[in-house]
């Protein structure tokens, strides 16, 4: 559960619920006032005005909370789709050294195998990455570049020692 969401919320609901104070005592400084045998009309005039005043900060006070509560609301659907599916991924190097998490073959349940961006990952946020470049994905959240095999490098490109120990004396290549 996201923390800040959570503080945010105790926030508003403090405030809102000082503010329900202060609109009370105005209200009980109203009724005394008005329960004297001449109640000073310029005096409750003020005190119904100060109420209203009060009344409507408390309204906003309380969309601030609904929104507040949506998010969280949000924040844990996101959290429960994470859940559903992290266990899904493992953590791999990839050949050109940038870490990843991969879906496992075990638990492919018919989705192509992939990699997700690992740093998301560990932001609770299953991110694909994807192709941008040579050998070069982007995580669509983060931003972030990974370079992995893109599949279309065949195993004789990438080893010059092969080549060189393929033609002992080629000094040139
Ligand atoms: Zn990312």
């Amino acid at each position: 559960m996201d923390l800040e969401a959570i503080t945010a919320l105790i926030g508003v609901g403090k405030n809102a619920a000082g503010m329900t104070k202060t609109a009370t005592e105005v209200a009980q400084s109203l009724r005394a006032l008005l329960a004297k045998p001449n109640p000073d009309t310029e005096a409750s005039n003020r005190l119904v005005s100060e109420l209203l005043e009060r009344l409507l900060a408390l309204q906003s006070e309380q969309l601030s909370m609904q929104s507040a509560m949506l998010e969280l609301r949000e924040e844990q659907r996101r959290i429960e789709r994470f859940q559903a599916n992290a266990n899904r991924y493992t953590l791999k190097r990839t050949e050109q050294g940038s870490l990843v998490r991969e879906l496992k073959a075990s638990d492919a349940d018919g989705d192509p195998i992939h990699c997700v961006c690992a740093e998301c990952y560990e932001k609770q946020v299953i991110s694909f990455l994807q192709l941008v470049g040579h050998n070069t994905f982007e995580c669509g959240e983060c931003d972030g570049i990974v370079y992995m095999s893109d599949g279309r490098d065949s195993g004789i490109m990438i080893a010059p020692v092969n080549r060189s120990s393929r033609f002992p004396g080629d000094g040139t290549v």
